[in-house]
């Protein structure tokens, strides 16, 4: 589950670092639905599923933050 967090390397590298009105979704490169995608065929083997259930927990937390926001993707 760790791994998950390993994505938030992906937030440093945004400019700004932190903007509370701005959604991680479709922001980042590792955050958009390509992204999502290859996290969910990761889910296949029983190697990279820890890694890939954590990445996509991070995408749901990023997600969840978003609503507030009165962002809603397509
Ligand atoms: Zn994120």
């Amino acid at each position: 589950m760790v791994a998950g967090f390993a994505l938030d390397l992906d937030h440093l590298l945004a400019t700004p670092m932190f903007d509370p009105n701005r959604c991680s979704i479709n922001f980042h490169p590792l955050h958009t639905y390509w992204a999502i995608g290859i996290y969910a065929l990761l889910l296949w083997p029983a190697r990279t599923r820890v890694w890939a259930i954590g990445f996509l927990v991070h995408m749901v937390l990023d997600y969840l933050e978003c609503l507030p926001l009165g962002v809603y993707l397509p």
